[in-house]
């Protein structure tokens, strides 16, 4: 299993790997970087074919928190834990409560909250076994699942980027949605409430339809949503979705969505840039999850209630940001994931010194 030399390792604090015999916990948690703060990121439980993979995915998805708590501005570093294994068969209370242990190991180096495949009821059971365990419900700093903020800040940047490229507001303009999960079905409801109309598309048949049902929308099977004659292309899925391979088929001339390393490469998005649409960076646009989880980092350690003004303006000044990403973008004729990169690497470069 290669490590050091992997092309996500980048810098990485610190890398851990957790085996529980009795629950059969085989987890990796990565601590990218604690210059800001301690590391925060979520959870994921997905069915890796490897371990290899595994690591891979927790290298990434660490990293990207490093830059995306930078871009929000909170006093966090970037972590993230894989735990490997199918969500909808493997789940086990002791599964979470030796998580739990895992986590209490990095010795509040890294706080865990819920990423794919994990729920604020799984987290209960691994918070009965260390306290860096956030996204929970139920006590006075709990801030609940984060998924509800994450859509309200997808949901209001592609609004910003359906202005700059189409010049209007959302009202019937057409949205692709790949997932329609807990970031997607929340986004998908604000958009119909909005007046857009909406395209949705998921592996897991049962989320679709209801999602369908709930906002009347029209449903494609997965691989046809790259060919949706739509306004907005909203990644909600898995990483990755953004390839080589499905440019050609993009109508779209907003690409902005939910999902965590949309891009299959960085010179993908090049290319986006090169054919004149607008991407809102993943990591910023999907930002509003884990400032909601910073206000229940933040309520823990000083033994206060969660603030949701705190949060609203926190998400306030991410939009800021973002805006002030696309226009930098249109002004210096470079692609905006570029942009957003130097924005977070200054912020923990400035921090470490
Ligand atoms: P989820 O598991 O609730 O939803 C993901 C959905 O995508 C599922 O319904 C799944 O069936 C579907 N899916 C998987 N592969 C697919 C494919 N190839 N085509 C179509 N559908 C597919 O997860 P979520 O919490 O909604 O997160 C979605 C994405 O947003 C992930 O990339 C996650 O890392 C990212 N994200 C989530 C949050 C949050 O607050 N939950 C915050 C930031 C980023």
């Amino acid at each position: 299993m290669t490590l050091f030399d992997s092309p996500a390792f980048e810098g990485h604090e610190a890398v851990h790997g957790f085996h529980d015999e009795a629950s059969g916990l085989n987890c990796i948690i990565a601590v990218h970087s604690t210059a800001r703060g301690p590391s925060a990121g979520g959870c994921r439980m997905w069915p890796y074919p490897t371990s290899q993979a595994a690591l891979e995915d927790a290298l990434k998805l660490s990293r990207a928190m490093s830059y995306k708590n930078a871009v929000a501005d909170l006093e966090l570093g970037g972590g993230k834990a894989v735990i490997i294994g199918d969500s909808r068969t493997g789940k086990t209370p002791a599964l979470f409560e030796a998580f739990g242990r895992a986590v209490d190991q990095v010795c509040g180096r890294y706080w865990a909250a819920e990423d794919v495949g994990v729920s604020p009821a799984d987290l209960a059971y691994a918070r009965t076994q260390s306290r860096y365990i956030a996204g929970l419900d139920g006590h006075p700093a709990a801030s609940g699942d984060p998924s509800p903020v994450t859509a309200e800040g997808v949901f209001q940047g592609i609004a910003l980027c359906v202005r700059r490229a189409y010049g209007g507001g959302l009202d019937g303009v057409t949205v692709a949605i790949q997932g329609v999960g807990h970031v997607g079905g929340f986004l998908a409801d604000k958009l119909k409430a909005a007046g857009a109309r909406l395209v949705l598309t998921d592996v897991n048949t049962q989320a679709l339809r209801a999602a369908a049902e709930r906002t009347g929308a029209r449903v494609v099977e997965p691989d046809a949503i790259f060919d949706v004659d739509a306004q907005v292309f909203a990644p909600c899925a898995m990483g990755g979705a953004i390839a080589y391979g499905v440019l050609d088929r993009l109508k779209a001339k907003v690409i902005a969505g939910g999902a965590n390393n949309q891009l299959a490469t960085p010179e993908v998005g090049r290319v986006l840039f090169q054919r004149g649409l607008i991407y809102a960076p993943d990591y910023v646009i999907n930002g509003g999850g884990i400032i909601n989880v910073a206000a229940e980092i933040r309520a823990i350690d000083a033994e206060a209630a969660y603030d949701p003004a705190w949060v609203q303006a926190k998400l306030d000044r991410l939009m800021l940001t973002l805006d002030e990403i696309l226009e930098r973008s249109r002004q210096d004729r470079r692609p905006t994931h570029e942009i957003a990169n130097e924005i977070a690497k200054a912020r923990i470069v400035g921090a470490r010194a």
